[in-house]
């Protein structure tokens, strides 16, 4: 695969920045079109377009200089990339698969549709609609309502648990999910490509930060038992199969409290979840997912050592300048990598960067993980 075909990634935020880098060692340059120079993978390509990647035309006259395709972001403009496609360029996720993934009711009837296990869910129109079924009781307390579109980071899911939360209910057509009893979340990343080959990431758990909703902490591997694990990898990579992506898909799941493991969505691109690879994995997941989406054979998933992630968000009650308070202490630690994005100004929890911690020693990575988050603060000066 040499000369690299001419490769654009639509977004260029910090998965597209931190793809920029994964694949600098190839001697190998991405193309980005996002809104600003300015944005994370900005300084890391000299090929940046500036442009709307909601635009059809945006993404059609950026995509015509291109040979391959990508996303880092689900919500482009998914007519521009069939066009695209039909003229011949390579589209992975392919926007079909963006279609389904971007409307979380279509991916909730895809699992129902394809046996995979994920929580009991309804489609409602819209509030009034969501308000009859509570009338009529085919809506119960406690549910989930999300929003089948443009929902990102927790925005768009409300958990109703009682009548004292209806003023948290969203007007707009939604699912509407059973409350599942969560003993944990995890995520597990594969890799596809098109000539078939799969590889999956080692299982991580999430902790959530209850007041933003976004993973506030990482570990990986999870701290289950191995056959819950088994499970949880053998259903992301039926799900990435039956789906038919190429490149990477993150699987989040619940682990319930009687022991089950229920699909709760995806995303068909480098996540959140896999930020610790940078650091813990032979392959990191973003330069797995160009391997992947080059039809290139795909890189050991194995774990170096065990890895913590910890999401560095703005400090809430700062909005402006960002100034990263803290930093220099973090950077004396053994074993701890500090990952900036380069966003020029902060709010309240934004994601800013993050930052791993790898180890043996689970309870040792916590601690080391506690004082970085205790040290480590965004804010505006
Ligand atoms: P987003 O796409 O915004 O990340 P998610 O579907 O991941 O939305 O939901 C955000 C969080 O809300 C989940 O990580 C989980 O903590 C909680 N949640 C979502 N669905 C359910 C559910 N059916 N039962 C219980 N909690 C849920």
């Amino acid at each position: 695969m040499y000369p690299f075909p001419k490769i654009g990634i639509l977004g260029g935020g910090q998965l597209g920045k931190m793809m920029a880098i994964s694949v600098a060692d190839w001697h190998l340059s991405l193309s980005f079109l996002d809104q600003s120079k300015d944005f994370p993978a900005g300084i890391f390509t000299h090929s940046f377009t500036e442009g709307n990647f909601k635009e059809y035309d945006d993404v059609y006259n950026f995509g015509k200089n291109m040979d391959v395709l990508s996303i880092e972001i689900e919500h482009v403009n998914t007519e521009a990339l069939r066009a695209l496609e039909k003229e011949g360029k390579i589209i992975h996720p392919a926007p079909d698969k963006l279609e389904l993934i971007k409307d979380k009711g279509r991916q909730k009837l895809f699992y129902q549709d394809h046996n995979i296990p994920t929580s009991s869910f309804q489609l409602r129109a819209s509030k009034n609609d969501i308000l009859k079924g509570l009338e009529d009781n085919s809506i119960a307390y406690p549910f989930v309502q999300k929003t089948r579109t443009a929902g990102y980071d927790g925005k768009g899911v409300a958990v109703i648990k009682g009548i004292k939360d209806l003023d948290k209910l969203m007007d707009a057509p939604s699912v509407i999910e059973d409350l599942v009893k969560i003993e944990k979340e995890l995520a597990v990343i594969v890799a596809r490509r098109p000539s078939g080959e799969v590889k999956a990431y080692p299982v991580v758990e999430m902790e959530f930060n209850p007041v933003a909703n976004l993973v506030e902490f990482l570990l990986c591997p999870a701290q289950i038992e191995e056959d819950t694990a088994a499970e949880a990898t053998r259903l992301a990579i039926e799900v990435a199969e039956k789906m038919d992506i190429c490149g990477l898909l993150a699987v989040e799941q619940f682990l319930t409290k009687d022991g089950k493991i229920l699909i709760n969505e995806v995303a068909p691109r480098p996540h959140n979840s896999g930020h610790h690879t940078i650091d813990s994995c032979y392959t990191s997941q973003f330069e797995q997912h160009i391997r992947a989406i080059l039809d290139m054979p795909l890189g050991s998933t194995k774990l170096k050592s065990k890895g913590i992630m910890i999401n560095l968000l703005g400090e809430p009650g700062h909005t402006g300048p960002a100034y990263y308070d803290g930093l220099d202490d973090c950077m004396a630690m053994e074993g701890v990598y500090v990952h900036i994005y380069g966003k020029a100004t902060t709010k309240p929890y934004r994601k800013m960067g993050h930052v791993t911690v790898i180890g043996e020693d689970v309870r040792e990575m916590k601690q080391k993980a506690k004082i970085v988050s205790d040290t480590l603060k965004v804010i505006t000066l």
